[in-house]
C-alpha cells in the first residue's frame, strides 16, 4: 500500500448556501478519502488523507464537479505533516464568523424551476416567483445575514404547509431554499392603478405589449420598460418618450434559439448567455438579420442581447392565455435618464407612469438594487461593460494578507462602490450617474445597507480628488479618515487588483476626463504606478478643450479646437471648418474666440475627447447624444474598413493559390502592408516628444495627417483605422521607452477608452510583440464603475502603512 498523505485545502468563493459540504463528501467517497469538511464562513476547509494520487485526484473533483451554483475563486492546497489518522470522512457544523460570509448575487431561474413553472400538473404552475435553492434572488431581497427568510423581504409572505414542507425537507430542492412560495403563500403579481391582479394582470401586459404598447414591469433587481423589439412605431416611441434618440436599448430574446437567428453567438457565449447570471451581452448582428426592427440599436452592428431571468419574464413570452408574444422585447432599465433604476411602485408611479401604458408590480420588496450586467467579448473571453446583477458583490481577492475594513465611494458617472475586508473587496451593484441627486440618495441608502450586510464598519473612506464631485460630498459626510486618489490612478489600481498584482506596472489609463494632480483635465495617461503611488511618465499631447461642458458631447468643438491649435491661424482655421462642415462660421468664431481669450477653454490630454474628435473631423459623427457615441462610431468605422480589408486579402490569397501568381493590385493594401504592427514599430521615434519628465504621445502629428488625408478626400474608414492603429503604436513606443527607463515589464490597460476593442486589440498585440506581460480587465469594467476597486486596495494599503508607522 502506498504512502499516505495529508492536505488541507481551503476553497474559496460562493461556497456557502450551494450543497457544497455534501458535494465534498461524496467525491471523498468516490475516491475513498478520509478527513473532513467543515464551513468557515469566507472558505470551506477540507483535510483530505489517503494516497497521494487519490488525493489528487479528489482535489481535482472538487475543482472539476463543484456544486452547480458554486462559484471557486481559489483553492489553497498546504501540506500537513504528522498529521492524525482519520477513519472516514465527516461533515462539521460549524458556526458562522462575524462577517466572513460571501453573500450570494441574485441567481436566474434554473432549469428545473422552469419545466415546474410550465407543467400543468404542478403545483407551482405559471407562479411568477417559483425557485429553489439553485436559483432566485438573493442579494435584492436581503436585510442582513445570516441569510434566512426572516431577514430578507420573503419574511412577509408566510410558508402554506406544503412549502414548509418542502423547506424543512432534506431530501427535495427547495431544503432550506429562503425565498420559496408557492401560488398559495407566495407574493402577488398586479397592476398598478387597475384592478387586475395574477393571472389578469399578466395577460393584461402581454396583450398591451402585443398590441405596441409599452409596460413597466417589475423584475428582480428594479423595473424594466419593455415594448415588441420588432415594432419600429412602438421603439421609437420609447425612445421619444425617454428622450434618448440614439442610444442602444437592450433586448430580452425569448429563447437562444431566437437569439440564434438574428445574432452570432459562440459556445463560450451560449454557455454565459444561458448561465444562471444572465447578463445582457453585446452580440454581432447577423448580416441577414430581420426581427430587430431598426431603431433598437440604430447604426450599431452589435445589439445587447439577453434571456430571461426571473419567472415573470418567462411568462410574459408564454402564458396560456393565447396572445401571440414576439420573439424579442426591448428591456432597458426603468429609470428616467440620470436617476437610478426603479424599485418600488411610488419611484415606478413618479417616474415611468409618463414612459409607458401600464405597469406590472407584484409585491415583493427589492431591498438592493440591481441593474442587468452587461458584457462584451475579448478574445473569446467575458470583458465587462456593467458588472451589476449576477455578479455583484462576488468579492475580488488579493494575496496580500491585508488585515482592516475599507469603503471605496468609487467614480462619479456609472458609480459603484466596493467595500474592502482583509484581502477581499467587494464590488456593490451598479448605481448610476451621481449628477442626479436621486442617485446620490440612492448610493448613501446602498452604502448603509451592504455595510450592513457584510457586517463591515469601515475605517476609512476612499474617494476622487475632484473637489466638487459629489461623490467626494458623500464620502467626506460619513466622519471616516478621507484619502484620496487621482481617477487615472484608481484606474490601473483596478486593474492590478483585478489580476492580483501589488508590483509596479506601467498603466495605460485612457478614459474621457479626469481630475489631475495639478488641476488639469486628464484623460490619456501613462502612470508608472504601484501600491505606493505613481509618477506620470507619458500622455497624449496636451490641447486646449474649449467650449466648456458642452466640449464633452459636442466633437466638433473638439476638432475645431485642435484644427485651430494646429494652424494657429483663424483664417486657415475657418477654411478647413468650413471644409468639413463641422459647424457654421458664426459657431467656429465663437469657438476661436473662446481659445483666443481662453474663455471656457482648459488644458486637456482626454483620450476620449480626442476620439470624438477624431470622429467629427472624419464626418463620422459630429456630437453625442450618449456618451461615447462618437468614439463608438468611428471604431465601428474602423472595424468595418478592417473587414473590408481582411475580405480583400483572403480573396487575393485565394486567387494566388487558384492561379499561383499574385494579381497585383495597388489599391488594395496586403495584409502584411496594411496590418502588420510590428513594421511600425521600428519607427516610433516620431511617434513620442519628450517634454521635460514626461513622454508626450505625438498626437498632434497624427491628427495633422489624418487631417490632411480627409481634405485630400481619403476614405474615412480607412482614416479612422490608421487614428486606431498609430494611437497604439504610440502607447507601444512610450512603454517601450519606460521600460527602458524604469525597467518595469508589465503594462496595464484599464479606462473607458479600453472599452474600444479595436483600440484594445491592437495595443494589447503589439504591447505582447515587444514582450510585455499585458494586464487587462475581464469581470471588473475598464470604464469608471471600475475604479471603486482601485480605490479600495489604495485605502487598505494605506491603512496598512499607517499602522506600521504608528507601531515604529
Ligand atoms: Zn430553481
Ligand atoms: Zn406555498
Amino acid at each position: 500500500m502506498s504512502e499516505e498523505i495529508t492536505r488541507q485545502i481551503r476553497v474559496y468563493g460562493i461556497v456557502q448556501g450551494v450543497g457544497f459540504r455534501p458535494t465534498v463528501s461524496r467525491h471523498a467517497a468516490t475516491w475513498g478519502i478520509h478527513g473532513n469538511v467543515c464551513n468557515k464562513g469566507p472558505y470551506v476547509e477540507i483535510y483530505a488523507q489517503g494516497p497521494e494520487e487519490k488525493v489528487e485526484g479528489f482535489i481535482a473533483e472538487i475543482q472539476n464537479n463543484p456544486p452547480r451554483r458554486a462559484a471557486i475563486l481559489k483553492i489553497n492546497v498546504e501540506k500537513i505533516e504528522n498529521s492524525r489518522r482519520y477513519t472516514q470522512f465527516d461533515i462539521i457544523e460549524s458556526e458562522k464568523t462575524k462577517g466572513e460570509i460571501f453573500v450570494s448575487p441574485d441567481i436566474a431561474i434554473c432549469e428545473e424551476c422552469k419545466e415546474e413553472m410550465f407543467d400543468p400538473k404542478n403545483r407551482r404552475y405559471l407562479h411568477p416567483f417559483i425557485n429553489c435553492t439553485c436559483c432566485g434572488p438573493r442579494l435584492t431581497i436581503l436585510d442582513s445575514l445570516p441569510y434566512d427568510r426572516e431577514r430578507t423581504s420573503m419574511k412577509e409572505f408566510p410558508m402554506c404547509p406544503d412549502c414548509a414542507k418542502e423547506y424543512n425537507a432534506p431530501a427535495t430542492r427547495r431544503y432550506d431554499a429562503q425565498p420559496v412560495c408557492c401560488n398559495e403563500c407566495g407574493p402577488e403579481v398586479y397592476l398598478i392603478g387597475r384592478e387586475e391582479r395574477g393571472r389578469e394582470a399578466i395577460t393584461y401586459a402581454r396583450k398591451t405589449i402585443a398590441e405596441g404598447g409599452i409596460v413597466a414591469i417589475k423584475g428582480i433587481g428594479g423595473f424594466h420598460l419593455c415594448c415588441d423589439a420588432s415594432n419600429e412605431t412602438a421603439v421609437r416611441k420609447l425612445r421619444q418618450l425617454k428622450r434618448r434618440p440614439m442610444k442602444p436599448f437592450a433586448v430580452m430574446a425569448k429563447n437562444l434559439e431566437a437569439v440564434r437567428k438574428e445574432c452570432e453567438v459562440s459556445a463560450e457565449q451560449t454557455r454565459i448567455l444561458d448561465g444562471h447570471q444572465k447578463p445582457i451581452l453585446l452580440l454581432d448582428k447577423k448580416k441577414e438579420a430581420k426581427i430587430l426592427c431598426p431603431s433598437v440599436a440604430p447604426g450599431n452592428p452589435k445589439v445587447g442581447v439577453m434571456l430571461p431571468y426571473a419567472p415573470v419574464q418567462l411568462l410574459i413570452f408564454r402564458y396560456d392565455d393565447g396572445i401571440k408574444m414576439p420573439e424579442f422585447l426591448v428591456m432597458t432599465s426603468g429609470n428616467t435618464s440620470g436617476a437610478p433604476i426603479c424599485r418600488d411602485d411610488r419611484e415606478a408611479e413618479a417616474e415611468l407612469s409618463g414612459f409607458c401604458d401600464c405597469m406590472l408590480s407584484h409585491d415583493r420588496k427589492i431591498r438592493i438594487r440591481a441593474d442587468d450586467s452587461v458584457m462584451d467579448f475579448y478574445e473569446n473571453k467575458p470583458y465587462m461593460i456593467r458588472r451589476s446583477r449576477g455578479y455583484a458583490p462576488l468579492p475580488f481577492m488579493v494575496s496580500t494578507p491585508y488585515r482592516g475594513q475599507v469603503l471605496a465611494i468609487g467614480g462619479e458617472l456609472k458609480n459603484s462602490f466596493c467595500i474592502g475586508v482583509d484581502n477581499r473587496f467587494y464590488p456593490s451593484p451598479y448605481v448610476g450617474d451621481l449628477e442626479d441627486l436621486r442617485t446620490v440618495k440612492a448610493l448613501r441608502e446602498t452604502v448603509g445597507r451592504m455595510e450592513t450586510l457584510l457586517e463591515v464598519e469601515p475605517e476609512i473612506v476612499c474617494c476622487d480628488m475632484h473637489p466638487k464631485y459629489n461623490s467626494v460630498m458623500v464620502a467626506e459626510e460619513l466622519g471616516l479618515p478621507v484619502v484620496k486618489v487621482q481617477h487615472h490612478y484608481a484606474h490601473i489600481l483596478s486593474c492590478m487588483a483585478e489580476n492580483d498584482c501589488a508590483e509596479q506596472v506601467i498603466g495605460v489609463s485612457f478614459d474621457g476626463t479626469g481630475y489631475g494632480t495639478d488641476g488639469t483635465i486628464w484623460g490619456g495617461e501613462i502612470l508608472l504606478s504601484d501600491l505606493d503611488g505613481f509618477t506620470r511618465v507619458g500622455s497624449v499631447m496636451p490641447f486646449l478643450q474649449v467650449g466648456g461642458d458642452a466640449s464633452s458631447k459636442e466633437g466638433w468643438r473638439i476638432a475645431v479646437s485642435l484644427i485651430y491649435g494646429m494652424t494657429g491661424d483663424r483664417k486657415k482655421a475657418a477654411e478647413i471648418t468650413e471644409k468639413l462642415e463641422l459647424c457654421t462660421k458664426q459657431e467656429a468664431n465663437v469657438q476661436f474666440t473662446m481659445a483666443d481669450r481662453k474663455i471656457n477653454a482648459v488644458i486637456s490630454t482626454s483620450a476620449g475627447r480626442l476620439f470624438d474628435g477624431v470622429s467629427a473631423m472624419l464626418g463620422i459623427r459630429r456630437k453625442s447624444t450618449f456618451e461615447g457615441e462618437a468614439s463608438m462610431a468611428l471604431e465601428f468605422a474602423a472595424e468595418e474598413y478592417r473587414e473590408t480589408m481582411l475580405e480583400k486579402s483572403k480573396q487575393q490569397i485565394q486567387e494566388t493559390e487558384k492561379y499561383g501568381y499574385d494579381k497585383e493590385d495597388t489599391d488594395t493594401l496586403s495584409r502584411n502592408e496594411n496590418l502588420s504592427e510590428t513594421e511600425e514599430i521600428k519607427r516610433m521615434d516620431d511617434k513620442l516628444i519628450s517634454a521635460g519628465d514626461r513622454l508626450l504621445l505625438n498626437t498632434e502629428s497624427l491628427i495633422k495627417e489624418i487631417l490632411n488625408c480627409q481634405l485630400n478626400g481619403e476614405d474615412p474608414g480607412k482614416l479612422a483605422y490608421f487614428f486606431h492603429r498609430e494611437l497604439a503604436c504610440q502607447i507601444t513606443a512610450a512603454c517601450v521607452k519606460i521600460r527602458e527607463l524604469s525597467g518595469c515589464n508589465k503594462a496595464a490597460l484599464s479606462g473607458g477608452v479600453f472599452q474600444n476593442r479595436l483600440l484594445l486589440e491592437l495595443t494589447d498585440h503589439m504591447l505582447l510583440e515587444q514582450g510585455f506581460e499585458v494586464l487587462k480587465h475581464q469581470l471588473l469594467p475598464p470604464n469608471d464603475g471600475g475604479i471603486a476597486l482601485g480605490q479600495a486596495v489604495y485605502a487598505m494599503a494605506y491603512l496598512e502603512k499607517s499602522i506600521e508607522t504608528k507601531t515604529i
